[in-house]
């Protein structure tokens, strides 16, 4: 594995082509299977080429949150009232560099998307989960799977849950089922699929437009002609030299997620033809504190003593934040009364102590600072007031009553886990860009091979890779089909 950029071939160099397609698409997970079900439902030839001997790719593992809204199914049968607009606010208002005209085209097509999954054949359980949780235990449909309720977002935008779970019981792997149906679905409008084929190369015409791609299968090479090609082969994760490269922070303690072939491959290809690239610096890194979730009335401090986020912020955002500080160490403090352990601690115990002196030192932080912390923090919760990190009312309780027990945050002590959000620059309509902004002719992409929606650990709600993967794979495969007629 490299940083390394696959050569571009010429068209006139390519003495044979295998055959001839309308769309091909590197890669099925969600991202892929969108494009190419889209595609050939609006008439197109299309041929994926799956470089792994089974579809799914990372999607597979995936616990099954999509990020939708504006009104779904499950909202409206659960009484969640939600709008484009409130939605388009939020997610306006939580990302770092926000990409306004592709947040519109998300939060405007919401509905008819969900609608559409919904179409592969399964039903969003209409039942709504109204705990904090890293995701719903059982089959319920719905629940808050982001800062929506977190001070600034809940003054920005009206709060609504958006987080859309598979009926699929369990944290992982439920998203498997929409592969599942994406692949029959894909073979009942006739797309052609050749697994343990890998694209290596994009193939290029004299104005750089793109027209076919060169493949790699065990013993055999060859090329294909493409009215359009779309790039869905997944992130760059598992590449530790280009996670090296472009977010050192994550190539050493966190426990990256993701398959093999999360080897930014897609990525590589769309910058050999040109394509620029955004947030290749930004990742989602977390180790969750809850559930349960009556650990968040509790304070996270640093080693100075000093609180520094709110608690109620979503797992990835306080996670975010603990990275930040020095040494990267932090610490959730609890008191008796409201002191809970977790099924699965993935911030260890550390140890409880009778005085808050005696926590002081059992944690190395100076005295003075964490009672004054505390303290404060005691005073304003009593009156359900947090004038510096307005934690939200309902988690506001006063941490007083001793002994205080208190769990690691710190990098390498708790299990950080996590994958890359940056990837190639593209338009709403699914286009790769270059740096100019210009698409590159006959080039798209979607997924972890494109930039994320989410851009960074702050704002990332869970469900936005598998939503906007499969709303903009969807318009790739769209206008890839378009181009190509
Ligand atoms: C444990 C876990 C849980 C998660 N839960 C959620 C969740 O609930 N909600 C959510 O939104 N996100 C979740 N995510 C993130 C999400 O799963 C991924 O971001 C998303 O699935 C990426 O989809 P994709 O289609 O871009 O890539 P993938 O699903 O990885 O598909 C890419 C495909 O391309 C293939 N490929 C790679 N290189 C090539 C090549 N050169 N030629 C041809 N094929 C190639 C791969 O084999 C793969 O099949 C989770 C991630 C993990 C690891």
């Amino acid at each position: 594995m490299s940083t390394q950029l696959p050569e571009v071939l010429a068209a006139e160099s390519i003495a044979e082509w295998g055959d001839e397609f309308d769309v091909v698409v590197a890669g099925f997970g969600i991202a892929g299977g969108c494009a190419a079900v889209e595609a050939a439902a609006r008439g197109a030839r299309v041929l994926v080429l799956e470089r792994a001997a089974v579809a799914g790719g990372t999607t597979a593992l995936a616990g099954g949150h999509f990020y939708l809204g504006g009104g779904t199914a499950v909202q409206k049968a659960t009484g969640q009232a939600d709008s484009a607009d409130e939605m388009y606010r939020y997610l306006m208002a939580v990302s770092r560099d926000p990409e306004p005209e592709k947040i519109r085209a998300y939060c405007d097509g919401s509905v008819e998307h969900f609608d559409w999954l919904e179409g592969l054949g399964f039903e969003f359980e209409r039942s709504y989960f109204p705990e904090k949780a890293v995701i719903q235990p059982g089959t319920e449909g719905l629940m808050y799977t982001g800062n929506e309720k977190v001070w600034p977002y809940r003054d920005q935008a009206v709060p609504a849950p958006r987080g859309h779970k598979v009926p699929v019981p369990g944290e992982t792997q439920g998203a498997a089922m929409v592969i599942e149906l994406l692949v029959k679905r894909a073979a009942a409008l006739g797309v052609e699929i050749r697994y343990e084929t890998g694209v290596t190369n994009l193939v290029t015409d004299p104005d750089g437009a793109v027209v076919g791609v060169a493949w790699r299968k065990p013993g055999e090479t060859g090329a294909v002609r493409a009215k359009s090609v779309v790039l869905a082969a997944g992130g760059f994760v598992m590449n530790a030299e280009m996670v090296a490269a472009n977010v050192p922070w994550l190539s050493e303690k966190p426990f990256v997620l993701g398959t093999t072939y999360d080897d930014g491959m897609g990525i590589r290809l769309g910058v050999s033809a040109g394509a620029d690239t955004r947030n290749m610096d930004q990742a989602f890194v977390t180790a969750p504190v809850y559930p349960p979730s009556r650990l968040l009335t509790g304070i996270v401090v640093n080693r100075n003593g000093e609180r520094f986020v709110a608690e109620d912020s979503y797992h990835s955002r306080t996670s975010a934040f603990v990275l930040e500080q020095p040494g990267a160490a932090a610490y959730l403090i609890v008191d008796s009364e409201h002191m809970e352990r977790p099924a699965f601690p993935l911030a260890p115990f550390i140890d409880g102590w009778e005085t808050v002196e005696e926590m002081a030192e059992g944690l190395g932080i100076p005295y003075a600072a964490l009672k004054s912390t505390l303290d404060s923090y005691n005073e304003h919760a009593a009156r359900g007031e947090d004038p510096d990190f307005h934690k939200g009312a309902e988690w506001l309780e006063p941490q007083d009553r001793g002994p205080w027990g208190a769990f690691d945050l710190t990098l390498g002590k708790a299990l950080y886990a996590g994958f890359t959000l940056g990837g190639l620059r593209t338009s709403a309509d699914g286009e790769v860009l270059r740096d100019n902004g210009s698409p590159i002719p006959g080039l798209y992409a979607a997924g972890a091979t494109a930039a994320t929606l989410a851009q960074d650990g702050k704002g990332y709600a869970s469900g936005t890779q598998l939503g906007a993967g499969s709303f903009f794979g969807r318009r790739a495969g769209a206008n890839a089909a378009g181009r190509a007629s």
